[in-house]
């Protein structure tokens, strides 16, 4: 790389923020400018203290009033989500990391966007929710937005073999999560810590719980049609269980090209951060000494009806991202404390999902008020 780049890094305490740093611990050149996390605030300290960045954010208020924070030197700290947007668009950065799960973390990476920044983006709900007024803000600012999802890390990083109109396909992997070879019957009786345990990925719990139900992949849909510009219809999911293939392209003379790496996120992380360079790093790499198998094979839709719903979103667009994912994230958590069973969750995203007021190109306020809606719905249909 010509020039060291300074970092914002959005959720460094979660899992994707974590194995960026250990990206940055590897490559010389990248300069942590900026940290945030909301509940472990241990943890940010921790990371200041090592990385010595000019910000770090404490985005929940009321948690940062119960904490001492220890001197940091040179480190400032600020507190609150406005922060989040500040260090998100301050000139010296050149690169952000969006890594806040959920869409508490559509207005920083949307900060960074309308700066015009390098955007290395793993908050897919972003996309998900505003995808319309996400690329059309990166057209008009310049911002770059490069895919940190490894399924879309690979199809980018195919894509370098073609040109976009020479795209026949893009093909997602998915491992097909913890339920790949249950019973279809046994769905309805999934505990907590069954679907938290992930057979190829460690991961934050929102999307471990979405790769479970498959709703992830559905996202994945919607992220790849707002990443490539493909219709919803070039958009094929492939359950690959050993996670090595991450996603191919399928080019219009028949050519498919595929990206293959262990299942490890600091691969895309990296590429995300050096691009369009490629430099040594701490990844690991694949041993072709040992026999490896790689399956392929079509989803089980009955057993994941989750996966239908990212294909019809990603068909009608307008609001019906933000209902989607505002239902899916208070049906996740509601699972998650054990307040509804496992297939409530997909059950009530089709369910709200169906009953929206559909608006085809809705502006910001339009998407937070669809979004609320959404939640009120649930908690209605909770309480009854
Ligand atoms: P995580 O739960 O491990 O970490 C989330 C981070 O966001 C933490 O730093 C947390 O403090 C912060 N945060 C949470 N709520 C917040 C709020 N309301 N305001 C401000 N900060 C908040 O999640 P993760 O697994 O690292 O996932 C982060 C994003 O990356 C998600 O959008 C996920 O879909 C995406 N992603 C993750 C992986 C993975 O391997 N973990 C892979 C692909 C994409
Ligand atoms: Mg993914």
């Amino acid at each position: 790389m010509n020039r060291n780049k300074n970092i914002t890094i959005l959720g460094s305490t979660g899992s994707i923020g974590q194995s960026a740093l250990e990206v940055v611990r590897h490559v010389e050149g990248l300069n942590v400018f900026a940290i945030s996390g909301r509940s472990n605030l241990s943890k940010l300290v921790e990371q200041a203290l090592e990385f010595k960045p000019r910000y770090l954010v404490a985005a929940d208020e009321s948690m940062a009033e119960n904490f001492t924070f220890p001197d940091l030197g040179e480190t400032e700290v600020l507190v609150g989500e406005a922060q989040l947007d500040f260090i998100a668009s301050l000139p010296e950065v050149d690169i952000v990391l969006a890594a806040i799960v959920g869409v508490a973390g559509l207005p920083s990476a949307w900060a960074a966007v309308e700066s015009g920044k390098t955007v290395a983006l793993a908050n897919k709900e972003a996309l998900v929710v505003a995808g319309h007024l996400m690329t059309d803000s990166a057209n008009r600012s310049g911002a770059t937005i490069l895919p940190v999802d490894s399924e879309h890390s690979a199809v980018f990083q195919a894509l370098k073999a073609g040109s976009p109109e020479e795209i026949n396909r893009i093909v997602l992997t998915a491992s097909g999560g913890p339920f790949r070879d249950w019973d279809v019957n046994l769905m309805e009786s999934v505990t907590v810590e069954q679907a938290l345990a992930h057979p190829t990925w460690d991961m934050g719990q929102k999307i471990s719980i979405d790769s479970a139900t498959m709703m992830n992949k559905s996202l994945e849909v919607i992220e790849a049609k707002w990443l490539f510009g493909v219709a919803a219809s070039q958009i094929e999911v492939v359950v690959h269980p050993q996670s090595i293939v991450h996603s191919l392209v399928e080019f219009v003379d028949g050519s498919t090209v595929a990206q293959m790496s262990p299942p490890d996120m600091m691969l895309p992380i990296q590429y995300a951060f050096t691009y369009p360079d490629r430099v040594a790093g701490p990844c690991p790499k694949l041993d072709l000494g040992q026999s490896l198998s790689l399956d392929f094979y079509p989803p089980d839709t009955a057993k994941f009806p989750a996966l239908e719903l990212g294909f019809e979103v990603a068909k009608f667009g307008g609001s019906t991202g933000a209902v989607l994912n505002a239902v899916n994230e208070e049906a996740v958590a509601a699972f998650l404390n054990q307040k509804i069973k496992f297939t409530d969750i997909t059950t009530v995203c089709r369910n709200i999902l169906d009953q929206h007021n559909f608006e085809p190109f809705p502006t910001m306020p339009q998407l937070i008020a669809a979004d609320q809606w959404a939640r009120q719905e649930i908690s209605k249909w909770m309480n009854a």
